[in-house]
């Protein structure tokens, strides 16, 4: 019996060997929980092409699983089979969800096996292209004209975009109906033409239409200011008076609980090499996002991260009372 069980327990050992040699042997979906063309989808379509190299020219093929501030892709891929072929990139809602949906479908901790951190992102408070106010100072007086009146976009309870506008609201204290999309894509497009009246969105997605001065922008969301091109001389929200005002957006990437350790050293390998990719970095920069180059590219600080990111915006949700069921 006892020899039996060796037996079988050595065979494993050695499938699940060559298992992560062959690793991978087929096309890896990469789950993105939000619109194509939008902010997460850019981080993850520009990573993907930077870690096929190094996952010996592996095919990553993109798979945009919408909606609820990006609960119903996450919840997708931690009931994924654990292979190695179904990942996910995720922003800090992997943070807010936890605070903010009262009924969480996967847990965030045992759930997922963390595969590393990407990039942090500033963020933009921008109005569409006739609303008068020309700086912070006129966006505030005239949202306290409009009372009652102002669409503030979103990508879906939990999502970035709704936590920066929650924080928006109770620093101003002004109520703004919020108006969610799947992603801030349309929700720019929507902006653009006049449909919705504000948009706290990343810099990834708003940088373009700031420069081609399509929307109008009045702060970042950083403590500092950005060195980018288009943002340089855009003030931070703390400069204008949003004292402690500072909201960055990080991304990660996640496995099924229980993809294999070697497949999750491959996985991790591979996000290495794309940080360092002058390429990637060119790109992401250029946008105003920063590419992380400290212990959090490791799993285990990755996970301790979103920890510390889960307890440091429980107190702010639970102050502004939102939550969905
Ligand atoms: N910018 C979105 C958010 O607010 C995400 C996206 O559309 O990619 O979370």
């Amino acid at each position: 019996m006892k020899k039996l069980f060796v037996v079988s327990a050595i065979s494993a050992l050695f499938s699940l060997v060559g298992y992560a040699q062959t690793y991978p042997s087929k096309p890896i979906s990469l789950v993105v929980p939000f619109v194509a063309g939008g902010p997460t989808d850019r981080v993850a379509r520009d990573l993907a092409e930077a870690m096929r190299k190094p996952l010996g020219d592996a095919t990553i093929i993109i798979e945009n699983v919408l909606g609820a501030g990006s609960s119903i892709g996450a919840n997708k891929v931690a009931k994924a089979a654990p292979d190695g072929y179904t990942i996910m990139l995720n922003h800090i809602a992997m943070a807010t969800m936890p605070n903010l949906l009262r009924t969480m479908p996967f847990k965030i901790d045992s759930d997922f096996e963390y595969l590393g951190m990407i990039n942090e992102v500033p963020m933009t408070v921008i109005s569409k292209p006739t609303l008068p106010a020309k700086n912070y100072k006129e966006l505030v007086a005239w949202l306290n004209q409009n009372k009652g009146k102002i669409n503030l976009g979103n990508a879906g309870v939990g999502s970035a975009s709704h936590l920066c506008g929650l924080m928006l609201q109770n620093a101003l204290q002004i109520d703004m109906a919020a108006i969610p999309y799947k992603g801030t894509a349309p929700a720019l497009t929507d902006l653009i033409g006049g449909q919705i009246d504000i948009l706290c969105d990343q810099t990834t997605n708003t940088s373009p239409q700031i420069e081609a001065k399509k929307v109008n922008v009045y702060g970042v969301t950083t403590s500092k200011r950005l060195t980018t091109a288009v943002l340089k001389d855009v003030p931070t929200l703390q400069e204008s008076g949003l004292k402690g005002f500072d909201v960055s957006i990080w991304h990660g990437l996640y496995a099924p609980k229980g993809t294999p350790t070697d497949v999750i050293a491959k996985l991790n390998n591979a996000l290495k090499v794309a940080l360092k990719d002058p390429d990637f970095i060119k790109k992401q920069e250029a946008l105003g996002a920063v590419i992380i180059t400290d212990k959090r590219v490791e799993p285990a600080e990755h996970k301790k991260f979103v920890s510390s990111e889960i307890a440091k915006w429980g107190p702010v949700i639970s102050a502004a009372k939102v939550y969905i069921d």
